[in-house]
């Protein structure tokens, strides 16, 4: 089976418009890119889209009451409502601060879900 999709290269302001042609699952042609680093996005992005997660998590004995956390790498979108369920489960206490690790190893990807601010612990 063809299919052909139109992607937006993000990884510079030129925002080229590329073409890329998927037969049976696969990349196999990509057209409109003005760099080799538009056809490697497009070959990941086409197929198995990858992104960096941003959500939050509960905390306890901290002056606000959640807690802003990121990937610190990315992992597959068709993973993204299976991580955040798993993202969900998780309550931390304070003090926390910016770039600990509040979940390891998230589903297995290797990435790590961490705090993206400094929480200091009040009485
Ligand atoms: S293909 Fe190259 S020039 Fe075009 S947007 Fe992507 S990185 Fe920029």
């Amino acid at each position: 089976m063809t299919e052909n999709k139109e992607l937006i290269c993000i990884n510079c302001p030129m925002g080229c418009r590329l073409n890329v042609t998927i037969e049976d699952g696969r990349v196999t042609e990509v057209t409109g890119n003005t760099c080799p680093r538009g056809r490697e996005y497009a070959l990941k992005e086409a197929v198995d889209p990858m992104r960096i997660l941003t959500s939050t998590v509960r905390i306890e004995g901290a002056v606000h009451r959640v807690l802003p956390v990121i990937s610190d790498g990315e992992i597959p979108l068709r993973q993204m409502f299976e991580a955040m369920a798993e993202i969900k489960k998780i309550d931390v206490r304070a003090p926390i601060k910016e770039g600990d690790i509040v979940l390891h190893d998230i589903l297995g990807s290797g990435v790590n879900i961490i705090a993206s601010r400094t929480m200091d612990r009040v009485d």
